[in-house]
């Protein structure tokens, strides 16, 4: 049978089978020789030891689509930011952290505003106008009176999805939302993955409902990710990226140099200020963090 692993503890994984529920498995030793382990995320065929008890063993992984580093996962499809409008205010810088993050891992992202009930209509323009030139389609959206809940699981239907964003604005009221009951309920998902949750800091993924998951990122205090160089940020702003070659420098940094592609579209009123100016901040942050 194939599943997917949804969490790794103490040696078990626990791998999910579409129609059956959770199996509680062990890798065999075969990988440790070919140097590979298994990672949350991963698809794996799985020979069952015990249908009852739900016990098996991995016999092979299936070749990863992608593997990120936070969390560590891999087979992620997209992302999904999520602020709130109001209760916290949202932090842009943050925002834009959380954005560069999963550009540098190549993952396409969705932002979604929740508490659209706090919010007025021109609140969600602000934001339209700041993040729709960089092409990141916006959902807003209300937990409490549970707006855009069907546009969020259109969304995420059938993909795994990497959820990020900071506490309070939300996350988990979304969540509950989205999950599906019969899946919530097949072979006692919920009390399995409940189980050793707080002893370890691994990640987890969530089934939400047959083929769709979710997995929980941590923040990102600082962008000190390996190979992330304050020479390629502009690379992770899409909105910037057509007007690099129009710089007369190479190897620009988009800050001091004159004739520059990028600072010209800004003036211009052809990327968001907002944007460049956080622009600036990261590059700075980039740049202490690589002095030493
Ligand atoms: P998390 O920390 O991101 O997981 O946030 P929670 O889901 O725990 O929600 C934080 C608080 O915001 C709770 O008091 C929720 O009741 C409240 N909340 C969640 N969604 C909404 C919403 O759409 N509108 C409003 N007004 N409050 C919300």
């Amino acid at each position: 049978m194939t599943g997917k692993i949804m969490k790794g503890i103490a040696g078990f994984y626990y791998v999910y089978v579409s129609g059956y529920g959770l199996f509680e498995c062990k890798a065999k030793g075969v990988f440790r020789k070919k140097g590979i382990k298994p990672l949350v995320g991963d698809l794996v065929e799985i020979a069952v030891i015990d249908e009852q008890e739900m016990t098996g063993n991995i016999e092979d992984i299936l070749p990863r689509k992608n593997e990120l580093i936070r969390p560590a996962v891999s087979n992620i499809d997209m992302a999904l930011i999520i602020f709130a409008m109001a209760k916290p205010d949202p932090n842009l810088n943050l925002l834009d952290r959380f954005l560069i993050m999963m550009e540098f891992q190549n993952l396409p992202v969705t932002i979604c505003l929740n508490k659209a009930d706090l919010a007025d209509e021109e609140a969600c323009e602000y934001f339209r106008r700041i993040y729709e030139p960089a092409g990141y389609r916006i959902i807003f959206c209300s937990a409490k009176e549970q707006s855009g809940i069907n546009e969020l699981k259109e969304l995420i239907s059938h993909k795994t999805v990497a959820v990020a964003g900071p506490s309070g604005v939300g996350k988990s009221s979304l969540v509950n939302l989205l999950q599906s009951k019969e899946v919530m309920e097949t072979g006692s998902i919920s009390e399995k993955l409940k189980r050793g949750k707080h002893t370890t800091r691994h990640s987890q993924i969530l089934p939400v409902s047959d083929e769709t998951f979710i997995v929980d990122t941590p923040g990102f205090s600082s962008l000190d990710v390996p190979g992330m160089e304050k020479e390629d940020l502009w690379r992770y702003y899409p909105e910037f990226v057509p007007y690099e070659p129009e710089c007369r420098f190479q190897g620009c940094s988009h800050i001091n140099e004159p004739k520059c592609g990028i600072k010209t579209a800004v003036e211009e009123g052809n990327i968001p200020l907002e944007r460049y100016d956080n622009y600036k901040l990261l590059f700075e942050e980039l740049r202490q963090i690589r002095k030493y």
